[in-house]
C-alpha cells in the first residue's frame, strides 16, 4: 500500500448558510481522463487551454432526448440551435442523428448549407434576415419564421418577385409566468398580434403557413410554462382550423432547457434540482394529448433544443498559473483560461476537478482567469484542494455558447478537440493564430514608419 501523504491538522472556518457544515458537496475524486482519453496526454498534445467535446455525451444525451419526447407523442422533430454551438463537426454529429438545422443569421444559414442539411430541413429565426438572406431560403424551400410586420411584408414582396409561395411560420411571444417576458422576438399572443399576423398571412393568400413558434426564454428552470405555451400554440392553431379550415403541420416550442449546471446563487447543485428531460416532455406532450387536434392531423412537434443537447458533452482543461494570497487572506489561483473563452462563468458556477491526486485538505478559493482585467473571475469561491503552478483542472458542462460567444481579447482562442465514439481524438478548430487575427487588418503606409 502506498504510504499517504502527511496533511497537517487545520482549523476550518464553518460556513453559514450552506447545506452543511463543509459548505457545498466537494470533489472528492480527480477527473484523470475524459472518454477514456488521458488529460495529462491531452495537453501534452494540443497544449493549454483545451476545449474538449464529447461525441459519446452529445449522441447519449441526444438519445436521452429524443426517447424522452417520442415515447410520450408520435411524431417529434428536433433542430439543431446553430448559435449553440456551431463548430461544423458539432452540427454534424446532431445532423446525423436526425437533427435538422436551426439557424438565426445569414451567417448560420449558409453554414448550414454548407453542411449539407437540406433547405427545406433548415428552420430560419431571428430578427435580421436581409433582402438577400431570405430570397436565397425562399429559393431553397427553408421555413422562415416571421419576427415582425417589415419581414411578413418583404416575404409577400419577394413572393411575387420570385414567383414562389415561401414556406413560413410566425413566432408568437407569450405570457407563461416567467418573467420577464420575452416579448421583444415576434407577436405577442395576448394583445392579439399574433393573431391579426396569422389573418394576414392567411388573406394574402402569397405564403405557404406550416406552423407555429415560439421560443420562451433560456434556462427555463419551470416545465409548466412550456406547458402554457403549448396550450396557446393549439388555441392559434385550432383557431386557424376553425376559420379558414387551414391545417398547421407543426408546432415549434423552442428551446429553453436547462443543462445540468447550476446557476449561480442557487443553493443546490443544477444536477440535483433542474427539470429533466421527461418533466419537459410530459408538460408539453400531455397538452398535445389533450387537444382537440383531430387523430390524424396531429401537428408535428419540433425542438429546438441547444444548451441541454451540448452543455454537459464539453469540457475546458486549463492549468494552474499562481496561487496567491489577496490582502483579506483569502486564497487565489490564477488559471490560463479566462472569460473571454468562458462567457458562461457569468451565469454558472461550472462544476471544476482538479485532473491529478490531491491532498484532503481543501481550502475556499477564488478562480481568476489570465486577462488583465477585474471582472476575469472564473468562480468567485470554490472549494478546492491545494493545486500547484502547472497542475490542471477540468471545467465540466461548457459545450453550450462559449464556443460561439468566446472573443479574441488579449490572446489567442485555444484549440477544440472532439473524442469520438472510438476513443480517437480529432482537431476540430485549430488554434487561432496572430496571422488569422491580422489578417483583417491593413495599416496605412504613412503609418507603417516610426522612429522610437
Ligand atoms: C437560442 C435559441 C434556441 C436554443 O435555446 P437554448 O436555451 O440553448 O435551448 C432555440 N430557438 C431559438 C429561436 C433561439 O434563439
Amino acid at each position: 500500500m502506498e504510504k499517504l501523504r502527511y496533511e497537517r491538522p487545520v482549523i476550518k472556518k464553518l460556513e453559514t448558510g450552506m447545506p452543511n457544515k463543509f459548505g457545498l458537496r466537494t470533489e472528492y475524486y480527480p477527473k484523470t481522463q475524459i472518454d477514456g482519453v488521458s488529460i495529462k496526454e491531452l495537453i501534452k498534445e494540443h497544449g493549454s487551454p483545451l476545449f474538449v467535446i464529447s461525441e459519446n455525451t452529445i449522441r447519449s444525451t441526444y438519445q436521452q432526448a429524443k426517447r424522452a419526447f417520442t415515447t410520450r407523442y408520435p411524431k417529434v422533430q428536433f433542430a439543431w440551435s446553430y448559435k449553440t454551438n456551431y463548430l461544423n463537426a458539432v452540427c454534424n454529429v446532431y445532423h446525423q442523428e436526425g437533427s435538422w438545422a436551426e439557424v438565426v443569421s445569414g451567417f448560420e444559414y449558409d453554414k448550414a448549407i454548407a453542411n449539407g442539411v437540406n433547405g427545406k430541413k433548415i428552420i430560419f429565426n431571428g430578427p435580421d434576415k436581409s433582402r438577400n438572406d431570405l430570397t436565397k431560403a425562399i429559393k431553397n424551400d427553408s421555413i422562415l419564421h416571421i419576427d415582425h410586420l417589415d419581414e411578413l411584408y418583404t416575404i409577400i414582396e419577394l413572393a411575387d418577385e420570385l414567383n414562389k409561395k415561401p414556406r413560413v411560420a410566425i413566432r408568437v411571444n407569450m405570457d407563461t409566468g416567467i418573467y420577464p417576458m420575452w416579448d421583444r422576438f415576434g407577436f405577442n399572443y395576448e394583445n392579439g398580434q399574433a393573431w391579426d399576423a396569422l389573418n394576414k398571412i392567411m388573406r394574402s393568400g402569397k405564403m405557404d403557413l406550416v406552423g407555429l413558434h415560439t421560443h420562451i426564454g433560456t434556462f427555463m428552470l419551470s416545465p409548466n410554462a412550456y406547458s402554457i405555451a403549448t396550450s396557446k400554440l393549439v388555441d392559434l392553431a385550432l383557431g386557424l382550423q376553425q376559420k379558414y379550415n387551414h391545417e398547421i403541420h407543426y408546432l415549434d416550442l423552442g428551446g429553453g432547457f436547462c443543462s445540468r449546471n447550476t446557476l449561480k446563487g442557487a443553493y443546490l447543485p443544477g444536477d440535483d434540482t433542474n427539470p429533466t428531460f421527461d418533466d419537459y416532455a410530459e408538460a408539453i406532450t400531455t397538452v398535445l394529448i389533450n387537444s382537440s387536434f383531430p387523430q390524424e392531423k396531429m401537428p408535428t412537434l419540433i425542438l429546438e433544443t441547444g444548451r441541454a443537447l451540448i452543455d454537459d458533452a464539453g469540457y475546458l482543461i486549463t492549468s494552474v498559473i499562481a496561487n496567491k494570497r489577496l490582502s483579506g487572506g483569502k486564497r487565489a489561483t490564477i488559471i490560463d483560461a479566462g472569460v473571454n473563452i468562458m462567457f458562461t462563468s457569468f451565469w454558472y458556477e461550472h462544476k471544476i476537478t482538479p485532473a491529478q491526486n490531491f491532498t484532503h485538505y481543501s481550502e475556499d478559493t477564488v478562480l481568476y482567469g489570465p486577462l488583465c482585467m477585474n471582472i476575469d473571475v472564473i468562480r468567485e469561491s470554490i472549494s478546492l484542494p491545494l493545486l500547484n503552478k502547472g497542475d490542471q483542472m477540468v471545467i465540466h458542462s461548457v459545450g453550450a455558447y462559449n464556443m460561439t460567444q468566446w472573443m479574441q481579447f488579449i490572446t489567442l482562442r485555444p484549440k477544440i478537440v472532439l473524442i469520438d465514439m472510438d476513443e480517437r481524438v480529432h482537431v476540430i478548430r485549430d488554434k487561432e493564430t496572430i496571422e488569422d487575427i491580422e489578417n483583417q487588418e491593413s495599416t496605412p503606409d504613412y503609418l507603417k514608419k516610426f522612429n522610437l
